[in-house]
């Protein structure tokens, strides 16, 4: 007799990723259980300095149009300005970096980014992964998801139907299972995907210490012979040693074997007397090769690995578990276009392509060679230009990430700006409850009608807006990508056409 799934969906892990992906689902109503093998949801690794991450555009979007900008980056909740990294705390105001090189606020041309408009959500933000996560814990609840914290799978089975998980001594049964299980991913291993990529080239310590002889290591980030540390007093450390990543996950971490890596890499006698948090990374890069096999889909860091340098990682997962969450409810849901649930590796595995070579192009720019420490020095002359520091800016803040959806206007395929409406509200704050919106600033009758064919799934606003950039309509999915772009003359068909595209037959 065949076993009946309990869930729509499991989710492995309760990171960031997990937790956001697990509020999109019930958003759309799908019953949700997250698994997760740590009971204690705290960690020194998640807060200030370890756990700063700064999140760029698309994931201040993603959290702005859920309503939750503000929890997770208000100022008393964000990492504290005395505990933030050295680069950010320089007299003018940094943008980020490329390899350890700045580029800073004051050069950087918004202009050039025509489709952006006011929004707090405008550039980088920090936050840590405490705030992140208990602000996305806490919604997950007022959503109804069930978290289980306590409980590691080891293995997952998936039939035509369904998927079996094995959960400590539980089996359970779902519709779907996503692993948001982090670098080293059991499900991804138990399903079988390929993970294709690049072995490492140093091992990464972030370490806070007890320190005697600090004095001898100068605060700030320093590029040596051998590799390259970050100092930041009273005992905040950060080194890249290109010992082919060697000793990460080898053994474990010791104040001898920091001593003696500081030692080789900084050049000084400082001593580590004691460590009081320390942790290893290295830059291997590896990125699964498709995001869903049969019912088993990949999300986060369980997907793709790099280095965290430029810090990219987490803004990558929260913008597949933003591009996943509707098309997997659309798909449980029965009203998917085909292809709807597979455009989901299409549209994330080249962004994730991207962040893994721009991740290998800062270890190109680390490497302690004199021939590219001189490369180095004339990229940082590039990078410290108004077309430079527009080009960095773009890239590391995703200011216009943009998917192929096969139509050449350049808005399609783009986060929707943020549209100041006549009633004083902002295009964001309709996206909320994560259904699609066709925004029509005409407020024409064959749109409205149009529209009223899929109210189960679309929202139509007619508003006029404060710029309207000249368009006339915009089709929007769940996500706040643009999928259709009206100009006033396009044939009403052509809507009709883009609606079926993504959200399906009509009810
Ligand atoms: C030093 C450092 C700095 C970084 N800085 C940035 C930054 O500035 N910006 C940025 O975007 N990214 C940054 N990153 C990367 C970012 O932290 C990760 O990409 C992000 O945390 C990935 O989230 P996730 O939810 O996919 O995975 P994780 O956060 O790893 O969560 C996975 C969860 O799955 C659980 N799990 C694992 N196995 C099992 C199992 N078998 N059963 C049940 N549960 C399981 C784990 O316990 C964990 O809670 C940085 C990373 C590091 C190391």
């Amino acid at each position: 007799m065949p076993t009946i799934p309990h869930y729509d969906v499991i989710i492995v892990g309760a990171g960031p990723v997990g937790l956001l992906l697990s509020c999109e689902l019930r958003l759309a109503h799908c019953s949700v259980l997250v698994l997760e093998q740590a009971s204690d949801p705290h960690s020194p690794l998640k807060q200030a300095p370890f756990g700063i991450r700064g999140l760029n555009i698309p994931s201040l979007e993603a959290l702005q149009r859920r309503g939750l900008l503000d929890a997770v980056t208000a100022p008393s909740h964000s990492a504290p300005s005395a505990s933030r990294p050295h680069w950010m705390q320089q007299a003018r105001q940094p943008g980020g970096h490329f390899a350890g090189m700045p580029f800073f606020q004051d050069q950087i041309d918004t202009a050039r980014w025509p489709y952006r408009l006011p929004s707090p959500a405008s550039e980088s933000m920090p936050t840590t992964m405490e705030r992140l996560e208990s602000v996305l814990a806490q919604r997950a609840a007022e959503l109804g998801v069930e978290v289980r914290r306590g409980v590691r799978v080891t293995d997952v089975v998936q039939s035509p139907d369904g998927v079996q998980v094995q959960a400590g001594d539980a089996q359970l049964q779902s519709r779907w299972l996503v692993g948001c299980d982090g670098g080293r991913s059991p499900v991804r291993k138990a399903a079988g995907f390929e993970f294709a990529g690049t072995e490492p080239e140093f091992s990464g310590y972030s370490v806070e210490a007890e320190l005697e002889n600090s004095a001898a290591l100068t605060p700030g980030r320093h590029y040596t012979a051998t590799g390259m540390y970050t100092f930041q007093p009273p005992g905040t450390i950060a080194m890249v040693d290109f010992d082919g990543g060697a000793f990460h996950g080898s053994s474990p971490i010791t104040a001898e074997h920091v001593q003696t890596v500081l030692r080789r890499v900084s050049g000084t006698d400082t001593r580590i007397q004691s460590l009081r948090i320390a942790t290893t990374w290295t830059d291997r890069a590896r990125q699964a090769t498709r995001y869903r096999k049969g019912r088993v889909l990949l999300a986060g860091d369980a997907a793709h690995i790099h280095s965290p340098l430029g810090g990219q990682g987490l803004n990558l997962g929260i913008g597949d578990a933003m591009n996943l969450g509707w098309k997997l409810a659309a798909t449980l849901r029965g009203d998917a276009p085909e292809g709807l649930l597979d455009s989901y590796t299409a549209e994330r595995h080249p962004v994730g392509a991207q962040v893994l070579d721009w991740s290998r192009a800062q270890v190109a720019l680390m490497r302690p060679s004199p021939a590219t420490r001189a490369l180095a020095h004339i990229v940082r002359a590039l990078v410290d230009t108004r077309d430079g520091a527009t080009y960095f800016a773009d890239r590391v803040w995703g200011a216009t990430l943009r998917y192929d959806l096969g139509d050449p206007h350049p808005l399609v395929g783009r986060s929707a700006p943020d549209f100041a409406l006549t009633d004083g509200s902002t295009l964001a704050s309709h996206l909320q409850t994560g259904c699609g919106l066709l925004l029509d600033f005409d407020n024409t009758a064959a749109l409205r009608g149009l529209a009223m064919r899929w109210t189960d799934r679309l929202r139509y606003i007619a508003s006029s807006a404060s710029d309207e950039l000249g368009l006339k309509s915009l089709l929007i999915r769940p996500d706040g990508i643009v999928a259709w772009v009206g100009d006033g003359v396009a044939p009403y068909q052509h809507i009709s056409q883009a609606i079926q595209r993504w959200f399906g037959p009509a009810q």
